[in-house]
């Protein structure tokens, strides 16, 4: 059998499972108990039962999710919370633009508006400026009185562009003054069990798990009890899209991607042993840093991101001579290095360090990037 760990997958997702999570997909493939294996497994069965009781159970422990929110499973991805989003809490909402997904996120919501007067907001578009940063501060001048806005939506990490906010961004009203605000939608689909919420200002937050959570077909929504307890906002919302069918059922109204809640589970039980969010962020920074050191010391390589605003997940940037991009890219495929190729919307070069990328194929794209750039003298 071919030995993984010559494999250094950095693709930007579906992408690195970890061995022991890997180990124990295939050990529940053959058997769950002695029983039927999880692909063949009823998802009315005591045995299923457990795992997706186990999966809530880690999930919680290593987000700290408090009694106030909820763990929910579903399918179809993050796109399909664009819309669930809308459907839910209603279509005006605030949106930050910083990527592709954010902006498919708000033409969802407009989609879906009745009246003119519930139209969804763009509050703040990071496009003129090549999405190369993600705000700090958003003026919300126009919004902070009556109406007020049913959500805030932003994208932690844009996983094309490689920005990341460090903090939920400040809401600034009249004379320049701080809003408070406990109504944040996170799009967390590429930084998932990266980092600690603060979820006093969190309405949901959802990721399809395929990065850092686990495989594609199982999304992650964590969602305010209130708002997932209570019936969807749109008058015509169908039932399948509505929050409350799927909470009151747990997560079991209908036939759940069995395997991926499996999977997720096992990712979040991963993370607790090793000690939680906080140790996986710290571990995250210092990974990040490594590469992002290499970027900035050599002339041949320029990031993407401004500084203030880089993923720790998504480290995106350009080679400034050309060739240096493809002799790179063919000397990866000789080491096993998957992945680097930039989104073709941006194209460059972009290197995924997610949780289960191990620490030495992070050395070894250190070492390829080093080597390359002394090879091109810059
Ligand atoms: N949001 C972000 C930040 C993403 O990176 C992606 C997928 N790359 C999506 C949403 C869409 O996710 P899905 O394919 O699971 O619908």
């Amino acid at each position: 059998m071919f030995n993984q760990t010559q494999i250094h997958n950095f693709n930007a997702g579906p992408s690195a499972l970890a061995p022991s999570v890997r180990t124990e997909l295939s050990q529940a493939i053959h058997s769950i108990g002695g029983g039927p294996g999880i692909l063949e497994l009823s998802h009315r069965s005591q045995a299923f039962d457990r795992i997706i009781d186990d999966a809530r159970h880690q999930i919680s422990r290593l987000y700290e999710v408090p009694d106030s929110h909820e763990v929910l499973f579903f399918q179809s991805g993050a796109s399909l919370q664009f819309a669930m989003v809308p459907y839910n809490l209603g279509t005006f909402g605030g949106y930050v633009t910083t990527g592709e997904w954010s902006r498919r996120a708000l033409a969802e919501a407009h989609l879906i508006k009745i009246r003119e007067q519930e139209a969804p907001v763009e509050l703040y578009s990071e496009e003129a400026n090549g999405f190369c940063a993600v705000p700090s501060q958003i003026k919300m001048t126009n919004y902070s009185t009556s109406p007020q806005l049913n959500y805030i939506h932003l994208t932690s990490n844009n996983t094309i562009y490689g920005t990341q906010y460090h903090k939920l961004p400040s809401l600034l009203g009249l004379n320049g003054r701080e809003l408070p605000h406990d109504g944040f939608v996170i799009d967390a689909s590429s930084d998932l069990f990266s980092k600690k919420i603060d979820w006093s200002k969190v309405s949901i937050l959802y990721g399809g798990a395929q990065k850092n959570a686990g495989p594609s077909g199982v999304t992650l929504v964590i969602a305010r009890k209130e708002i997932s307890r209570s019936a969807a906002r749109h008058p015509f919302c169908p039932k399948i899209l509505a929050y409350r069918t799927h909470a009151e059922k747990g997560s079991l109204y209908h036939t759940p991607n069995t395997l991926g809640i499996f999977a997720i589970g096992a990712v979040a039980r991963w993370l607790n042993q090793q000690g939680g969010l906080t140790f996986i962020a710290e571990k995250s920074l210092k990974r990040a840093q490594l590469i992002y050191q290499i970027i900035d010391d050599s002339d041949l390589y320029q990031g993407h991101a401004d500084s203030a605003s880089r993923s720790l997940m998504n480290l995106t940037f350009r080679t400034t001579i050309k060739e240096a991009e493809s002799d790179l890219l063919e000397q990866a495929k000789l080491l096993n290095i998957y992945g680097l190729k930039g989104h073709r919307s941006v194209g460059g070069l972009r290197a995924s360090l997610y949780n289960a990328v191990s620490d030495n194929s992070i050395k070894v794209l250190a070492d390829l990037l080093s080597k390359t750039a002394k090879k091109f003298g810059a």
